[in-house]
């Protein structure tokens, strides 16, 4: 568990590193049982049988759910996969249910919109515990990152107690730095002059907002906009994050651009790249991580999955294999920072549609339409439509571009989306056509939600 410092790559391990160390030994009494590789792996065998031992005693839920789990059959944190899985509908239908505590000892309660439109919303229960850990993964993750006394501007919401700008402000005031929480963008060029007002060190946000403004301060010639150096780091949070979007912010402000993972179920924090920048490193004293195949079986290294999470520490609402559908794998080398903490790749995108043999996905159309220059953001829908008889399935591109340079744009995307493969393939075959690609006149970022393909099924006739 200890790190191995590589020499060569001069890289100090990550701080996460130590913090984890430090925290298993206190909490862990006893010395590695025979057969556990590590002393990690016996922490977390400890904790998730604490944690199973919780959740039968005081939730109604998992009293039902584990019944006749016998925690002498868990001999190692491996044979986590005994246990059934927690789906995102458990918590939209049984959420008050899995509480272990009563709920005057909840400090905050996160609810989030699940997919579809007549389906339950999730709700996430906290014990001031559970958000103090929060802050102290903040603290020791963002270590990484931000010096003792830098400035911050964090965009995403706050300040309430327990929102991700709180409980980052929270953590970074322990290592003596400023933060401003702004809340999400909504007009770039407005929060461009604040940072440069607030004279920001490291910017933490959403990857297509975060964009919007290195792009965005380019364009603005004057002094209220970023000058070049000024902005140290950034961390790229709350959806899954496009090359293309990394390269364009590193090219325009010069800095690491750094990756977190995370979500409410994570109590927010998950895991944070290091210097090196290949991978989070992940929360392992508070969280563990499967990534486990369609058929609810756990993969090796290397290989990609769906992201499963178990809370360790969890008091109010701990989560037991709860599947989160992020898709992802662990890396399988050693990371150059000389960490032995496992480490979560790139989380891939979500949206993706299936048409005959072909995958069409948000993230590919990412890729290559944030290469583009002045891209801020695009909204693809695809339409399936009607005409006469036949079916017929219609690309459209709402785009939002840096303003006055949006000429010959159109051109760009429709090129850039023909050169993807599965688009390639489907309009060579007349299966699939992009029907319009329009600058849109819609305020920017009214939504800041995870981005997705929007379908519509239209039967009137249509003029392509
Ligand atoms: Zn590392």
């Amino acid at each position: 568990m200890a790190g191995v410092f590589i020499e060569t790559m001069n890289i100090d391990i990550t701080p996460l590193d130590r913090w984890i160390v430090t925290r298993t030994a206190s909490r862990f009494p006893g010395e590695p049982t025979t057969g556990i590789t590590t002393q990690l792996e016996a922490y977390q065998l400890w904790m998730l049988k604490k944690t199973l031992t919780l959740a039968r005693e005081k939730s109604p839920f998992y009293r039902n759910h584990l019944k006749g789990i016998n925690l002498e059959d868990l001999r190692s944190v491996q044979d986590i996969r005994q246990l059934p899985f927690v789906f995102a509908r458990d918590l939209a239908d049984h959420g008050l249910q899995m509480l272990c505590v009563s709920q005057g000892e909840i400090a905050r309660v996160t609810t989030l919109q699940t997919s579809g439109t007549t389906a339950r919303p999730k709700r996430i229960f906290f014990t001031q515990h559970d958000m103090e850990n929060t802050a102290e993964f903040f603290t020791r993750g963002m270590a990484t990152l931000v010096k003792p006394g830098q400035r911050v501007m964090v965009l995403m919401p706050g300040p309430n107690f327990g929102s991700v700008g709180e409980r980052v402000k929270t953590g970074l005031s322990q290592m003596g730095c400023s933060t401003l929480v702004n809340g999400f963008v909504d007009n770039p060029g407005s929060v461009v002059k604040k940072i440069a007002a607030f004279r920001a060190d490291c910017i933490i946000g959403l990857p297509v907002q975060v964009l919007s403004l290195a792009r965005s301060s380019r364009a603005t010639a004057h002094g209220s906009s970023i000058s070049t150096n000024r902005i140290k780091s950034v961390l790229l949070t709350g959806d899954y994050v496009p090359l293309s979007i990394i390269r364009a912010i590193k090219e325009i402000w010069h800095c690491p651009v750094f990756i977190h993972y995370g979500m409410t179920e994570t109590g927010l924090g998950g895991g944070v790249e290091c210097r090196a920048q290949r991978g989070c490193h992940l929360r392992e004293a508070d969280l563990f991580f499967e990534i486990i195949d369609e058929n609810g079986y756990p993969l090796p290294l290397g290989q990609v999955g769906e992201v499963t999470v178990t809370t360790l520490t969890r008091t109010g609402m701990p989560l037991i294999r709860y599947r989160t559908g992020d898709r992802a794998c662990f890396l399988e080398d050693l990371c150059p920072c000389g960490s032995r903490l496992k480490r979560l790749d790139r989380v891939r995108g979500r949206s993706v549609v299936r048409l005959g043999s072909q995958e069409i996905r948000l993230d590919e159309m990412d890729e290559a339409v944030f290469k583009l220059d002045n891209m801020v953001d695009f909204q693809v829908t695809l339409v399936e439509a009607t005409v006469a008889t036949a079916g017929i399935h219609l690309l459209n591109v709402e785009f939002w571009s840096i303003p006055d340079k949006v000429q010959g744009l159109e051109r760009k995307i429709e090129q850039a989306l023909y050169k993807i493969p599965a688009i390639r393939h489907l309009m060579d075959q007349g299966e699939l056509t992009i029907n319009s690609i329009f600058a849109s006149n819609a305020k920017l970022f009214s939504r800041p939600i995870k981005r997705s393909i929007k379908q519509e099924r239209i039967k009137k006739k249509i003029n392509v």
